[in-house]
């Protein structure tokens, strides 16, 4: 009986342990890993934490990743990494470029499409969530980046409200085929 609660307790610690929020020690690591990823791609990129009271990542031009305290002190490593990893694919794929010059180039000559620019920045988030998934995979590096996409993302109203992203729906579907689950 006392085995068995003991064994309980630590489960119950460990358990604990591992859905705390990265340490900064821990998001530095995984700030440090997709560093590296974009230099592999030859599209170098930088990786900030912004204090901020509201979840949140982004990826700007020249691959100036952000992402906020409040994401990384809700997040445990697996999840952080999940985010970072398919921010990285952001500026790997060089979305944010390749949406501006499509701005660029129809707005000029007034054949911008609203209906297939949202459904080209959708195939981008996917392609992204489609990196980090496989990213996760190939570095054999603990990534949870459908845990992570359920804490950001109330899976219906957000497609209402931000058609530049597929439903989280779909995009976990996408992530649990790669895994095979
Ligand atoms: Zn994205």
């Amino acid at each position: 009986m006392i085995k068995k609660i003991i064994t309980c307790m630590v489960t119950c610690i460990l358990t604990c342990t591992l859905a705390q929020a990265a340490t900064v020690k821990e998001y530095t690591q995984v700030f440090k890993e997709a560093t590296a990823v974009c230099k592999v791609y030859k599209h170098p990129c930088t990786i900030e934490a912004i204090q901020d009271d509201k979840m949140w990542a982004i990826t700007m031009a020249q691959g100036k990743i952000q992402v906020s305290t409040k994401l990384l002190e809700t997040m445990n490593q697996a999840q952080v990494r999940g985010v970072v990893y398919h921010e990285t694919g952001h500026a790997v794929f060089q979305h944010v470029e390749k949406s501006a010059e499509y701005m660029y180039e129809t707005m000029l000559n007034g054949t911008f499409d609203k209906n297939y620019y949202n459904e080209f920045r959708r195939q981008n988030e996917l392609q992204a969530d489609r990196f980090a998934t496989y990213l996760g995979l190939f570095t054999f590096k603990d990534t949870d980046l459908i845990g992570a996409l359920i804490i950001l993302t109330p899976p219906d109203d957000f497609y209402k409200t931000h058609p530049s992203h597929p439903s989280t729906n779909d995009r976990i579907e996408q992530i649990e085929q790669i895994l095979g689950r």
